[in-house]
Order: structure tokens, then C-alpha cells, then sequence
């Protein structure tokens, strides 16, 4: 769907760093938390990382903050796991 926003970079003079690309946002934070990408997605990431330093920064960025998370967590955040399970049972609803 977005086959050509990363050709010929340069041209556009978008490709400093700064904001990073919308399509990469949520892959981004999937790997920084710990999710497995499909060998090709990896591979997709790792170049597109490799020529984008904005995707590159995010990266870092997330996985800092989630280590930093992991840290300083002492105690399960009941809210939250209540919030995950409504919304589990929500979604679980409307597959049926
Ligand atoms: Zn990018």
C-alpha cells in the first residue's frame, strides 16, 4: 500500500531525522516490546531501520522506555489488567 514513499530518498528531503514514518510506527513498537516478526518482515525492518534514522531513533526510544518500565514495576497495575480483560470480553463478544 505504500510501495513508493521510500524511493529515491534525498529528493524529497525527508529523510533526516525527525518524524519517523506513520506506516512503521506500529511494527516499531511491536518489536520494541518483544514481538516476533516473520523472517521478511525482519528483514523489511532491518533495512528500512539501516536507511532511517527517524524509525531508528523510535526504536531506541521504546525500547528504553519499556526496559525502564520493566524496571520500576513493583506490583501487576490491577486497573490496567482489569481494562485488558474488559476489553478481551468485548472483543470476544463481538467475534461471536
Ligand atoms: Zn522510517
Amino acid at each position: 500500500m505504500d510501495a513508493n514513499i521510500h524511493s529515491e530518498p534525498g529528493k524529497r528531503g525527508q529523510d533526516m531525522a525527525g518524524e519517523p514514518c506513520a506506516s512503521w510506527l506500529p511494527m516499531l513498537t511491536l518489536v520494541a516490546a518483544g514481538e516476533e516478526l516473520d523472517p521478511a518482515e525482519q528483514d523489511r525492518l532491518a533495512a528500512h531501520l539501516a536507511g532511517c534514522a527517524a524509525c531508528s531513533a523510535v526504536l531506541d526510544r521504546e525500547r528504553e522506555l519499556l526496559a525502564l518500565l520493566a524496571a520500576h514495576r513493583e506490583e501487576p497495575d490491577a486497573a490496567l489488567l482489569a481494562s485488558c480483560r474488559a476489553g478481551l470480553a468485548d472483543a470476544l463478544d463481538r467475534d461471536r
